[in-house]
């Protein structure tokens, strides 16, 4: 047997042996598109309505496998690219749920590791990979969205430690956040995108005020986050000073990703076409509309496409390429279409499409409801539809402004 066969066997009889059931996607999760709510996000104080969460966390946050490629020193599982295929390949089909998910492990966690400091690596990563804090992002301001560098947040030095005025918002989940990485102004006399710079902000201190903003979807995943003379350690700065405006533009690149991976999901292609027979009948073969049949063949297509097209990005990132403005193509067509795609799932369901936790309204129905507007969401975090266009056009077609 060759040694990575010795490595899959030993892995799948790992899992086998240490994956609580409960941790497993069921038939029913996998038609529905469910089984996410009892992922662990991590934190200082997670509340995990199942206790198996923690469990499965601890045991694969202890082998280092939540981020197995990281090296070991940092918590990671420090596996080759190959081992850590073979373990995604076995968790997939063993349907494992992931141990950990969130903007440690997918955005700050992989820019610490490109740029962080030595001490800032062995500080965080080890922690992140437990999901022992949590993360949120506080890059926008009520005046600076798109137009991100134009942010007001202020940081001072004094003595050895930088000291923040501001207010972000939209900061996402950051009322369940330990930690948030911060843009903020510390040249106010430069031009605006070379007097910023990125900080690491720990939350739990006097003169951080969150508020959660509630939404249409009846969820209220995001908060507006106050900063009042508020104590950053001068070397919680990454990427140096006044330099916040390329780690900024690296992790984002992370972060569109990690938003363009969200849709690359097969599950779904099956529910749209379940919905499809159930609501507006049909043989077992054929969906008795033929306009609908189109779109959703359509939609199909343009799925495999996508799907085929973040295969070879994949590829890419692994020979150990990081991502570069080409993720806005990803960002801008996963998340146009998961809309369209939505919006066809909603249609589908007609009448029972637009009920609100009503009598004989299921929660298969209200999620594909609940889905449809937060999708509309995912088209701008991490920067609009308008702008990725706009990167695209300039950065990766090279055209004239
Ligand atoms: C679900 C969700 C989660 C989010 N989470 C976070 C988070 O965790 N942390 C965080 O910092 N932020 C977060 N955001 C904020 C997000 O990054 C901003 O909403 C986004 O960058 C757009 O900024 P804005 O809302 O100020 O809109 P604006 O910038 O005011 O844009 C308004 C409209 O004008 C268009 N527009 C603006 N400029 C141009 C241009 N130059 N060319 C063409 N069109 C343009 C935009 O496309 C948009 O349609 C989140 C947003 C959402 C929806």
């Amino acid at each position: 047997m060759s040694d990575l066969e010795e490595f899959r066997s030993s892995v799948r009889q790992w899992l086998l042996d240490n994956c609580p059931q409960s941790m497993r996607y069921t038939d029913a999760d996998l038609a529905a598109g469910g089984g996410q709510d009892d992922l662990a996000w991590g934190g200082r104080h997670p509340n995990y309505a199942n206790p198996d969460t923690q469990t499965w966390l601890d045991r694969m946050g202890a082998k280092g496998w939540t981020a197995p490629t990281w090296p070991e020193e940092y918590g990671g599982g420090g596996l080759s690219k190959q081992e850590a295929k073979i373990l995604a390949r076995e968790m997939a089909e063993l349907r494992i749920k992931p141990p950990l998910v969130g903007f440690g492990l997918s955005m700050i966690g992989p820019l610490l590791l490109e740029q962080g400091t030595e001490e800032q690596k062995r500080r965080f990563l080890p922690e992140i990979c437990r999901g022992e804090i949590r993360w949120c992002q506080g890059y926008s301001e009520p005046g600076s969205g798109s137009d991100l560098a134009s942010l007001q947040t202020k940081a001072v030095l004094d003595g050895d430690e930088w000291i923040l005025n501001g207010q972000k918002v939209w900061t996402s989940y950051a009322d369940k956040s330990d930690w948030m990485f911060v843009l903020t102004r510390t040249d106010s006399d430069a031009p605006k995108h070379e007097g910023i710079s990125f900080m690491l902000v720990d939350l739990d201190q006097p003169g951080v005020t969150i508020r959660p903003i509630p939404l249409i979807s009846g969820a209220s995943p995001f908060c507006e986050t106050f900063l009042e003379n508020v104590r950053v350690a001068k070397d919680q700065c990454v990427g140096g000073v006044n330099n916040g405006w390329a780690m900024a533009k690296a992790l984002l690149g992370h972060e569109r990703s990690m938003i363009g991976e969200v849709f690359n999901e097969k599950r779904d292609r099956n529910q749209m076409v379940e919905l499809a027979r159930e609501y507006i009948a049909g043989s077992e073969a054929r969906i008795s509309d033929p306009v609908l049949r189109d779109r959703i063949a359509q939609l199909t297509m343009d799925k495999v496409c996508l799907d085929l097209t973040l295969a070879r990005s994949k590829e890419a990132a692994k020979a150990g390429q990081s991502p570069g403005p080409e993720t806005s193509i990803f960002k801008y067509y996963a998340t146009e279409l998961n809309k369209r795609r939505s919006e066809t799932m909603v249609e589908i369901l007609g009448p029972e499409g637009l009920g609100w936790g009503s009598p004989g309204f299921e929660d298969s129905e209200l999620s594909v409801t609940k889905a449809w507007l937060r999708a509309r969401g995912n088209s701008i975090e991490g920067g609009t539809s308008e702008i990725q266009l706009n990167i695209i056009a300039k950065r990766v077609l090279g055209l004239p402004d």
